[in-house]
Parts: structure tokens; sequence; C-alpha cells
């Protein structure tokens, strides 16, 4: 279990009874932290530089510390934190807030004043962040305010997706679909910033594995299908083969410690079927994944469902345009996440035009109404960048009878021209993360912690502004 170590910044000038308010007052205070995702845990009042460098030294190799969270009671100054704060590995909160909600009356003294200076106080620990250019999120207001405890949560999980991120593996069944560009990348790149192992294994390993997966393995995840989808074929024996895949993929996947895999209906030898089904079941279970070889939308499908457990997110791919009512419909050729499904999905069996395989069996659902975010990591050279776009997903308004796939439909910020010329200047890929859950807040802290590019593209983004910002951020990167 993850846990947040909170650090009090304090001082001896006030003497041993303000010590003892202070500590007292914050273990409220970390108390009172209800309803974040994961505990935080009060550790310390720090008092001299020696202290602060071991709880960061214990921060830095304890597997359980996810990051720490900062706050100065009264004034801390800040000379004593440089030395810690220059070996810490973790993420960092800032955490800009005061014991007290309101100042009172009668009460208030010097005495009072001295105690209750994170105004104060906080200000000088907000320089020496400023001053190290440390990596730091900082949420300010009353710790009590649900919107104060909110930020801290979204932080949470960005430090989550953040460790996930530094273990993922990532299993690549065949190469990318051939000579397509945005699918490749530098993997020594993705595995120094992110962490993630990407490697290939043989399809005619899958394909091993296929033949090893027995009758009653597959009776069982028939039964799981059967509470969880609707049969709208009587072809059970292709179910059955889809079945078969899932199993064996994910008997890789579990041997490997993978949370993450790519196909490609290019490289299926000795299979009958792409895998429809058994990739969307497999997403429904958490696992991240890319069709076509794509491992950088499979990667970040995994942490986004990494930091949003049993949350609404899929792979997805912008497909083809509506002008009239400025709707995308996205879909891909079998491979939707049934946890953006409106309704219970069906299992269906149609031809595949594309791949010369089996008609493989399917889920087609529509995909649920809401705001949501687009995400597409891509490698610009020299780094990568992660493109998030604020989309409203609607209900189709049209059936589709003869689409034999899942599909959602969404408008995307700040306006249909605006947002589809946005998305065409940042680079951003045709298959992205479709995610109901996070934050931008969320992808802030996350990007920012592993150190890598983010361009949002929300209601305030224009053509012209972001193109200046990319122009500026080829500067930045260029310097580092
Ligand atoms: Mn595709």
């Amino acid at each position: 279990m993850l846990k947040f170590w909170f650090i009090t910044g304090s001082q001896f000038l006030y003497g041993e009874e303000t010590l003892k308010t202070v500590e007292a007052d914050s273990k409220k205070i970390v108390e009172g932290l209800k309803g974040l995702p994961f505990p935080v845990e009060y550790k310390l009042t720090a008092k001299t530089a020696g202290e602060i460098e071991d709880i960061v030294r214990q921060a830095n190799f304890d597997e359980e510390c996810a990051g720490i969270i900062t706050f100065c009671h009264t004034f801390s100054p800040s000379k004593m934190w440089i030395n810690g704060l220059t070996l810490l590995q973790k993420p960092w909160l800032h955490l800009h807030t005061q014991f007290n909600e309101s100042i009172p009356n009668e009460e208030i003294d010097m005495d009072y004043m001295n105690l209750h200076q994170s105004a104060h106080g906080d200000r000088e620990h907000g320089f020496i962040g400023a001053r190290l250019r440390a990596k730091r999120t900082v949420v300010a207001g009353y710790w009590g305010d649900p919107a104060v405890q909110g930020k801290i949560a979204e932080w949470q999980r960005a430090c989550a997706g953040a460790r996930f991120s530094k273990k993922l593996k990532i299993v690549r069944f065949g190469d990318n679909m051939r000579e397509v560009a945005v699918t490749e990348g530098d993997k020594v790149e993705a595995q120094i910033m992110l962490g993630w192992q990407v490697n290939t294994w043989p399809v005619g390993d899958l394909v091993n594995e296929m033949n090893k997966v027995t009758d009653e393995q597959i009776d069982a995840l028939m039964e799981e299908y059967k509470k969880l989808y609707d049969f709208a074929t009587d072809d059970i024996e292709t179910v059955r083969y889809q079945a078969r895949e899932e199993i064996a993929i994910e008997a890789i996947l579990l041997k490997e410690g993978a949370h993450a895999f790519t196909n490609t209906f290019q490289d299926l030898h000795g299979m009958k079927q792409l895998p429809g089904l058994a990739a969307q079941h497999l997403m429904h279970k958490g696992y991240g994944f890319g069709a076509e070889g794509d491992w950088k939308t499979a990667g970040m499908e995994a942490i986004i469902k990494a930091m949003y457990p049993g949350g609404t997110s899929s792979f997805m791919e912008d497909y083809t345009y509506d002008y009239k009512q400025q709707m995308i419909l996205g879909a891909h050729m079998l491979e939707v996440d049934p946890s953006i499904a409106e309704g219970k999905p069906r299992i269906e069996v149609h031809p595949l035009g594309i791949g010369d395989r089996e008609p493989p069996a399917r889920l087609v659902f529509e995909g649920k109404a809401g705001k949501a975010k687009a995400l597409s990591l891509i490698d610009i050279g020299g780094r990568l960048r992660l493109i998030a776009q604020d989309v409203n997903c609607e209900k189709p308004f049209i059936d589709m009878p003869n689409l034999p796939v899942a599909r959602a439909m969404w408008r995307p910020e700040p306006n249909f021209y605006d947002g589809l010329e946005c998305w065409i200047i940042a680079g951003g890929a045709h298959h992205t993360v479709l995610s109901y859950d996070v934050t931008a807040q969320a992808l802030r802290d996350f990007t920012r912690i592993m150190g890598i590019e983010l361009v949002v593209i929300d209601k305030a983004t224009t053509p012209v502004s972001l193109e200046r910002e990319l122009m500026m951020s080829d500067v930045i990167y260029a310097r580092r």
C-alpha cells in the first residue's frame, strides 16, 4: 500500500511548548485529510538540517513512500532545507495551509501570531523550492476544504501513476505496423524518462501458449463473459477462440510481470483471429493495450488505469467526422474497452476486412456521454510529448446499424475546427487513451514528476497560442 509522508517545518526559536502544539496540530491536520485515495502519515516536525536530511534519505529508500507533503506551521528557515531537498528523489507537495481557518478576535496576541504563521513561514519555504528549481506541486488553502483535499488527491494519483510507470513492462507481440510513423519512438528514451521496459515477444510464443490452454480454462472465462456481456451470436466456437487468446496473452503478461501489451494485424502467424473480445476484456481487467504495435498508447493506458482503478478509459482511435454535427466518431477495427460502454455490450462475430484471418468475435457498444480527455503520447524527437485534449462525449446521434464495432462520439475543445487544428499542430496521433477520469492537474503533476512535455488543449487554447507555446518548448527542451 502506498503512503505519503507529512513533514512539518519549524525551528527551536519559539520554545518547547510551541513545538508541542505544532506537532499536535500537524497530527490533527493529517487525521483530517480524509477521503484521499492513499493514506498520509505524520512523520516529523523538522527543526534542523540534519533531521531534514535524515527523513529525506528514509523517504527515498522506503518502498511504500510515494511522496512527501511539507507545511510550515511556523517560520522554518529554508537554508536548513537545502541539503535535504537536493537529495529528494520522491515527489513533493508543498501544502500551503494554516491550522486555523479564521483569525480569532479575543484570542489573538503575539504568541498566536508566532504560532500560526504559515502565511509567513510558507513563503520562505516556497522561495527555496523556487530557488532550487525543485519539481513540486503547490496546493494552497484551508486543509479542511474539500477542494484543497481534492487537489491533494489528484497529486497522489499522479504520484501513484509515476511509481507504476517506473516499474511498467510492456509486451509487444510483433512489431509496429509497417511504415507508420507515429507509433514508432525511442524506447530507450521512454525507459530513461518513464521507466518503461518495452520489449518484443514472438507471436509463435503466444501461439504455443494458446495451445496449452485447456477446455476447463475456456469454460470458466466463458462464464465470466456470460455475466458481463450479451451473446448476439450463435458462433460459440469463435467466441471460445477469443477466450483461448485472452488466457494465453494474460499468462504471458503474468509471467513477465507486464501490465500492457501490443499486437498487430500484420503479424498473426499461426493465429486464426485477430484478438478482439480478448483484447477488450483484458483492458476491462486493467491492462493497457495498443493496436498496430502502439506501445506508447498501451503504456499510457495502463498508467491511467493504475491512477484510477475501476475507472472509465479506453484505447481509442479518431476515425471519421460529421461536420454538420461537429463530432468525431471514434472506434477501432475491434479493440475498444467496455469500461466506457453505456449499457451491456454485445458479443458479435463479423468478418474483418483487414489482416486476412477468420471473422473475429468482438464487443459492440456505444460509449458513455460525459466530459473526457483524449491523450496521446508522441516522440517529437529529443523528447516525449503528452498531448491532452478536453472532449465532450455524447450519445451517438445515429444508430449506425451496419457498423460492427464499438463506437464513441465527441466534440473537442475549444470548438470543432480549432480543436482539430490544435491537435494536428501539436502532432497528436490517431490513437489515444480516452479517459473520463483524469484531470488536468493530475496530468500536470504526472508530467512534471516524469520530466516530459505536456501540451493541454482546452477551452482557453487557440491555434495561435498553441503554435507559440510549441515553439517556446522547442527552445526550452533544446537547452536541457
Ligand atoms: Mn489503429
